[in-house]
């Protein structure tokens, strides 16, 4: 008898969870919770204003979403000094990339990214059909501008995917360098920018507001509006890649409650700046526990620090022993960068807590 199988190219994929959720690991470790401090999500929860937003939207939750989300849309041109038809909404960056990769990559043309950063946009690059290549990170711990535009002019690729700032290495390149790897790369590769870390940073860091038919830039509600949960986010570009996107995105695919918030987080300006005031203050936090611990860290324009534990081993038992006390970090994956922990910036009684763990493991683990 015949099986339904999936398509070829589908059953040829391995395997792959991108991330294992806090949820799943604390199951697995027995714990009911864990110190959540590993997936960059806020530790300093979500305007008032928003809450409140969505608490009256809820007993309309048996109504579809806005499938334009127009109100977001303008709100956001307003801001962005452009149009709503430079917007596109969609369930959080990841939505957002998947689309970008449908889009632009046809099956077995290649994408570049950088080896180890955000690995989500892999999996899609993957799931259809194309061909990743990757450039690695500098020495520094910086994406390798210079290595992406080498590579992009030998191969060729329907898309470069740069995370700025950057995740897990934080690192941030300046509005100049960015412009100039738009500028390098062929005419014919769109430039992915993930944005998800922007309002950590200073706009002056960041490409200014321009609209190129090159260029899709993402950004979210999921950090430093700490909406992770309401999976809501959205890209800036021109009006024709927007409407190639609402032609295959899922018509009502984003929350009817997501709008409403992130409509409402959008004009509390003064809660997202405590929130990056009390960001900027944690990692200073974790830059000078490594300190005092004589350990490198990464300078950071993000919600996170990425801390060197000299080997990929001593970096993997860190994780591994701080799972088992409940406190759940990340490391990154990819030399040159492995042999670093990344520990997300909590509230001041979480870093107290993540320190007094942490201090006593660098004494119990050996460098290599
Ligand atoms: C967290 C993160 C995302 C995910 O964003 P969502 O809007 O929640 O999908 C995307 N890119 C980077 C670099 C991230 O760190």
């Amino acid at each position: 008898m015949r099986t339904p199988r999936p398509a070829a190219a589908i059953e040829a994929i391995p395997p792959t969870t991108p991330f294992i959720g806090p949820e799943e690991l604390a199951r697995g470790g027995g714990h009911p919770e864990l110190l959540r401090l590993g997936a960059n999500e806020s530790a300093f929860g979500i305007s008032c204003q928003a809450l409140a937003a969505m608490q009256r939207e809820l007993p309309r939750l048996s109504w579809y979403g806005d499938p334009e989300s127009i109100d977001l849309r303008e709100a956001l041109a307003q801001r962005y000094q452009c149009r709503a038809d430079n917007i596109v909404i969609a369930s959080g960056i990841d939505d957002l990339m998947g689309l970008a990769v449908r889009s632009f990559l046809a099956p077995g043309s290649v994408a570049l990214t950088t080896r180890g950063s955000y690995p989500t946009f892999n999996f899609h690059v993957i799931g259809y059909g194309g061909s990743l290549q990757c450039v690695d990170y500098t020495h520094e711990g910086q994406v390798d501008l210079e290595g992406l535009i080498g590579l992009a002019k030998r191969v060729n690729p329907a898309i470069v995917y740069v995370a700025n700032p950057d995740n897990p290495s934080g690192s941030v390149h300046s509005r100049a360098a960015i412009q100039k790897l738009l500028d390098a790369i062929p005419a014919g590769t769109v430039l992915l920018l993930d944005e998800a870390y922007a309002e950590f940073t200073q706009d002056e860091f960041l490409l200014p507001h321009i609209i190129d038919k090159r260029l899709i830039r993402m950004r979210t509600f999921s950090k430093a509006y700490g909406m992770a949960g309401a999976r809501i986010g959205y890209a800036i570009t021109t009006p024709r890649i927007v409407a190639t996107f609402q032609k295959i995105r899922l018509h009502y695919g984003v929350n009817r409650n997501a709008q409403v918030g992130a409509l409402a987080a959008l004009s509390d300006q003064p809660f997202l700046e405590s929130v990056v005031a009390q960001v900027a203050e944690g990692r200073e936090d974790y830059n000078e526990l490594a300190r005092s611990l004589g350990l490198p860290y990464l300078p950071s324009a993000a919600n996170f620090v990425c801390i060197d534990l000299g080997s990929a081993t001593r970096a993997k038992t860190m994780v591994t022993e701080l799972l088992s006390r409940g406190v759940f970090i990340r490391k990154p994956t990819a030399p040159p960068l492995d042999r670093y922990v990344r520990v997300t910036v909590g509230t001041s009684a979480q870093r107290k807590a993540f320190a007094r763990h942490f201090r006593e493991l660098v004494d119990l683990t050996v460098p290599a």
